[in-house]
């Protein structure tokens, strides 16, 4: 089986929907038909200014999310990042390959440097970590988000720039982007995309939120000029991210629903796509709370997982570790 690998930030509450069908739900389609590891992103999220007892609690509800939205801890190695320490071991090493240029040339870099007062060093070398995060378990593929496809590619010049000066060590790995689902827009501004670290909610629908929240937040979408219900990025940007979303989770295809509402409204679109979603969204939140109920087997769960990823992840750090002449 190939091997696949990927991590989600702990840095809200609620996972919202554009990491469920951009990333979670790859996720789960994988652990069938690939050696699969799943973490919790906790080290990457003290890169900005953050509260500790929050940290500790979101981690838990990302945990629960994973598992809820459908992935086997029998079938899936899930664990939290900071558990398993080669990552930070893994990443030193890697700094020294990356260079600052390189690293201030990241977009996310940039943009979240300007919306933060304080920029951590951390906040910089991130993206270092994150190819630490991967390398360590040499996967074939990494699923994500169109919004990492940067970070992979700096991943991959690492990898090879690594086993260039060092011999081979890494596996180079491929990202895994889904075109149809990999962006998905935030509700209330179509030419972003849906983030956690969004400053409002009102675009951004939850997989924790309430069903009317839902049904009021796709209510109140921004759509387009027009009234005609068609696919059209550029022209259209909000009806379309709205058809991609209820395509994403119906399986049908966006053509398909283009002549099912031809003649129809906005209004018609958006009361079916709110059902849609509440209803997608109402298993994976009702799951989520009652893992949470029971926070000591989530621990157990993540502990064995650690067990895991630390037997590859520390015979990886010890190939490194030789190559750069570490005693
Ligand atoms: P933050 O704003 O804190 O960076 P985020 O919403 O980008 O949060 P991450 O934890 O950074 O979430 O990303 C987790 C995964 O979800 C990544 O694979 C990322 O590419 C994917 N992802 C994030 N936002 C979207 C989106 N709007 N559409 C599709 N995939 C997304
Ligand atoms: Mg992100």
């Amino acid at each position: 089986r190939p091997r696949s690998l990927s991590g989600v930030q702990a840095t809200s509450d609620s996972l919202h929907l554009g990491n469920y069908i951009g990333a979670l739900r790859q996720f789960v389609a994988q652990q069938d038909t690939h050696e699969a590891f799943f973490f919790i992103a906790n080290l990457h999220a003290i890169t900005v200014d953050h509260d500790p007892a929050e940290l500790r609690e979101r981690t838990l509800r990302t945990a629960a999310q994973f598992l809820a939205a459908g992935l086997d801890p029998e079938r899936a190695t899930v664990f939290v990042q900071s558990q398993v320490v080669a990552h930070t071991q893994a990443s030193w090493v890697l700094e020294c390959v990356a260079s600052l240029g390189e690293l201030r040339r990241m977009t996310q870099f940039k943009d979240k440097s300007a919306r933060n007062e304080r920029v951590s060093l951390g906040l910089l070398s991130y993206p270092v970590l994150q190819a630490a995060d991967i390398l360590l378990y040499h996967p074939d593929v990494v699923p994500v988000g169109e919004d990492q496809r940067q970070h992979l590619e700096l991943t991959r010049n690492l990898a090879e720039r690594f086993n260039a000066r060092f011999g081979e060590t890494f596996t180079v790995p491929e990202p895994h982007i889904l075109k149809a689902t990999a962006k998905i827009y935030d509700l209330q501004d179509p030419t972003a995309k849906m983030s956690k670290s969004s400053p409002t909610a009102a675009g951004r629908i939850d997989i924790l939120d309430e069903p009317k929240a839902v049904a009021k937040k796709i209510k109140s979408a921004v759509t387009d000029a027009g009234t005609e219900i068609a696919y059209d990025p550029e022209g259209k940007p909000g009806v379309s991210n709205l058809l991609t979303i209820y395509a994403a989770l119906t399986g049908s295809s966006v053509e398909a629903l283009v002549s099912e509402y031809e003649g129809r409204m906005y209004g018609h679109l958006k009361v079916d796509l709110a059902e849609v979603v509440v209803e997608s969204l109402r298993p994976v939140r009702e799951r989520t709370q009652e893992l949470l109920a029971d926070t000591a087997e989530l621990e157990r769960i993540l502990d064995r997982g650690a067990a895991r990823a630390r037997e590859i992840a520390d015979t990886t750090v010890k190939d490194v570790y030789a190559a750069v002449g570490f005693l």
